[in-house]
């Protein structure tokens, strides 16, 4: 629902809405803010890797992912956003307006799981994708996570994630990750890797398929993609 009239948008509210406290809000990285929030669960409870939606204006919605769910003091859920700021359109802003202690509603409806395929994965992202890579990479040893980043988060996000590969974001989005891609594919660093999962910028993911497809001859079914924005696009 990136757009739609605000009577339908009330609809899926009132159906999926969960009243939600921002608990606490910082900056991991440069590029990045990291929100806290108390938020009602839905049917079936929180998840790392739920996917959530937030109105960011009356017709706007934007789509957000759980990276994490823990515990308050108090004993209540707690999930945590991880959003990458690069973009400046209404969900960027509605992330950088909230205040801890605000009050607002999320959407979400009943956990379902990304499908990934394979036990030795590559998983490959942008900012934007960083939370969800997270929640479904952190306890897979065997995988290989690369994620493309502002120059300025490489460092902070290297000491926070020792075991991700955070490459320097140059050029065009996806240039850095495809770039290293393709070396890695050269050098056989990837090539015991049974499945991948590629989400973020949509004309990267292509460029990235292409690459296991027909040069590490990983059949498409073993690969999971989601795009999260694409070039030339508001929401998606
Ligand atoms: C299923 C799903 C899960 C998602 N989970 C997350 C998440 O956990 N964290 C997160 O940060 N985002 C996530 N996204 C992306 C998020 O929904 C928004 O696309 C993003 O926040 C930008 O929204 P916006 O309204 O600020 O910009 P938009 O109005 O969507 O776009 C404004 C302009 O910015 C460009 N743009 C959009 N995103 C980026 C970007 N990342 N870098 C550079 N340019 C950009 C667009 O091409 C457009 O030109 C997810 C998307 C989907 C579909």
């Amino acid at each position: 629902m990136p757009r739609a009239p605000a009577v339908i948008g009330n609809l899926v509210e009132s159906a999926m809405g969960r009243p939600a406290q921002l608990l606490d809000a910082r900056e991991p990285a440069p590029g990045f803010l990291e929100l806290e929030l108390h938020a009602e669960p839905p049917p079936g409870g929180w998840h790392p890797g739920h996917e959530i939606q937030i109105r960011a204006t009356p017709t706007q919605g934007r789509r957000y992912t759980v990276r994490a769910v823990g515990v308050t003091d108090s004993g209540s859920e707690r999930i945590t956003v991880l959003a990458a700021t690069d973009a400046d359109g209404p969900g960027t802003m509605w992330m950088r307006r909230l205040r801890v202690g605000s009050r607002t509603t999320v959407l979400a409806g009943r956990h379902r799981p990304l499908r990934e395929h394979g036990s030795r994965r590559l998983y490959l992202g942008d900012g934007s994708a960083l939370g969800t890579l997270d929640a479904c990479a952190r306890d897979g040893n065997a995988s290989i996570v690369a994620v493309e980043v502002p120059a300025e988060a490489v460092g902070p996000l290297t000491d926070r994630w020792p075991r991700y590969r955070f490459l320097s974001a140059t050029g065009a989005p996806g240039d850095a990750l495809q770039t290293w891609l393709e070396q890695a594919v050269g050098d056989g660093e990837v090539e015991t890797l049974d499945g991948a999962v590629l989400l973020g910028h949509a004309q990267s993911i292509q460029r990235q398929r292409r690459v296991l497809t027909d040069s590490l001859h990983l059949p498409r079914q073993a690969i999971t993609t989601k795009p999260y924005w694409a070039t030339g696009r508001a929401g998606l």
